[in-house]
């Protein structure tokens, strides 16, 4: 489904991502971990065109996004992400900020969109705060709005940016529950985060980033009983 070849990312003269190659399949669920700084937010955002990639090729179904001619509006639509901190829209409720896109840019009616929205709700148990506004959400709450909200605009994938780091622990649960589910159902995801639990349950694949390179890339069994790489193996050595 997505194929990165040789993507180079630099800021000014800072060399952030050094030639990512990857390959992302229908369904998988590739895991991405790394120190601090190491570029894996970079990588994210070149997915998806939030950062121009510098050099090298990401063929997106076929097509190679980082070519000028590409309407990188409509390749955004394809791809769902999640950050960190939320990004709702404060002053809309729920249900206004999960049918905004859909009605905007899918061209859907409001009846439609408030429809599928009112759906992927209750999927994530939160029908009855539609009209919350997200103040008035915990944490966990938000980010599973985040979540159905990037669903309604039916992604071939979800990019979840550490989805679960600015949560409290008693949220972090929760979250990942609605993140498991949607990988049993087949959703392609491309997950950066510190949950090894996570990782190892859900991945199909784990790939460690090191200053701008992947070093080393395997299924989780494989990577966590018996990583290679030094830096993975130090890496390794501090989360467990
Ligand atoms: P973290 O685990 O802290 O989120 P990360 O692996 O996601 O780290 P990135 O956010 O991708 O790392 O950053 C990698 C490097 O790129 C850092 O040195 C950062 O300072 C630099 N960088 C990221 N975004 C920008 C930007 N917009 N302008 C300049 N430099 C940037
Ligand atoms: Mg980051």
């Amino acid at each position: 489904l997505i194929k990165v070849e040789g993507l180079k990312k630099y800021f000014g003269n800072n060399e952030v991502l050094k030639g990512i190659n990857a390959e992302i399949h229908k369904g998988d669920v590739m895991v991405v971990i790394g120190a601090s700084g190491s570029g894996k937010s970079t990588f994210l955002r070149c997915l998806n065109l939030l950062e121009e990639p510098t050099d090298g090729k990401i063929i997106f179904d076929g097509i190679d996004i980082n070519d000028r001619n590409v309407d990188i509006n409509l390749h955004r639509r394809k791809m769902g992400m999640v950050f960190q901190q939320f990004n709702l829209f404060p002053h809309m409720t729920v249900l206004k900020n999960m049918i905004l896109g859909p009605v905007k840019l899918l061209k859907k009616s409001k009846e439609e969109a408030t429809k599928e929205a009112m759906e992927l709700l209750e999927r994530v148990g939160l029908a009855d705060r539609a009209n919350d506004y997200p103040s008035q959400l915990s944490g966990g709450q938000k980010q599973r709005v985040a979540i159905v909200r990037a669903l309604c605009m039916n992604p071939e994938v979800m990019l979840f940016d550490e989805p679960t780091s600015a949560l409290d622990p008693e949220m972090v649960g929760e979250v990942l529950e609605v993140m498991k589910r949607l990988a049993k159902d087949g959703m392609t995801m491309v997950v950066v985060t510190h949950e090894m639990g996570f990782a190892r349950e859900v991945g199909t694949n784990v790939v460690f980033v090191d200053k701008g390179v992947i070093v080393e890339q395997a299924p989780p069994q494989e990577f966590f009983t018996n990583p290679k790489n030094d830096r993975l193996k130090e890496f390794l050595s501090k989360v467990f």
